[in-house]
């Protein structure tokens, strides 16, 4: 990919001025930032903006997180190659991309059928393997897979959906934006024991969850 990439150097600058320059120091997190070809996952005519410093759209009014989000989410995974990794909110396929690096097994699941179907179609045409993306309510999880070694949720609910919190392993991490419709907070949980230690990362703003246990639906009560 490296010398016919187009757009390599601007996935370097992204790292270097938007994600290294904001304190993420995970090398395999870098470096699979630096691989993963981010433009092949917004839609057309988004390819030019897909390095900026700011979410963009991708249909169904859902959006792709901002770069340096992404990176400080999937840093908090502390993921090892051979963990299992369950992400709710596949949106574009990127995150998944990202999870599929550095983690063995990948399960993706998105609410909307043909936001699943473009995500699989951007994975394929990245090269991506090992992502298996689900249609279905994630709030609810993935009980077939389950116990997950992390989570993560790229959409905001209320509270922390409990199926999410008992299908991760011991030892496992959650992370997901937890609070009101418009700005939340990101919450990482780690399972300890059969008990739950609560690390609040800061304010972030992302779509609701909506499900049985996020919000009710698209009106919001
Ligand atoms: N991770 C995505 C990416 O890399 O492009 C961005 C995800 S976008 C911010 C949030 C996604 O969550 C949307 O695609 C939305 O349809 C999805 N979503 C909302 N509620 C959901 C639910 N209950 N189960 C699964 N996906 C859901």
């Amino acid at each position: 990919m490296a010398e016919t990439d187009p757009c390599q150097e601007e996935r370097e600058e992204m790292v270097e001025f938007q994600i290294l320059a904001r304190g993420v120091r995970d090398r395999r997190v870098l470096a699979a930032m630096r691989k993963i070809p981010r433009h092949l996952f917004v839609p057309k005519g988004y390819e030019r903006a897909a390095y900026e410093d700011r979410p963009l759209p991708i249909g169904e009014g859902q959006t792709i997180s901002q770069p340096y989000i992404v990176a400080v989410m999937t840093e908090q995974l502390d993921l090892a190659p051979q963990d299992r990794v369950l992400e709710i909110g596949t949106g574009s396929g990127y995150q998944a991309a990202l999870l599929a690096e550095l983690a063995g097994t990948v399960i993706s699941v998105e609410r909307l059928a043909d936001l699943a179907d473009r995500a699989r179609e951007n994975l394929a045409r990245a090269g991506v393997a090992g992502v298996r993306v689900v249609v279905g309510d994630g709030t609810q999880g993935y009980p077939p897979e389950a116990p997950y070694d992390a989570i993560i949720v790229t959409a905001a609910s209320p509270t922390i959906p409990e199926p999410l919190i008992d299908q991760l392993a011991e030892g496992g991490r959650l992370i997901a934006p937890v609070g009101p419709r418009d700005c939340q907070d990101l919450i990482k949980l780690v399972k300890h024991e059969g008990r739950v230690e609560t690390i609040p990362l800061g304010g972030v703003c992302f779509v609701p969850l909506i499900g049985q246990f996020g919000w009710q639906g698209d009106g919001y009560p």
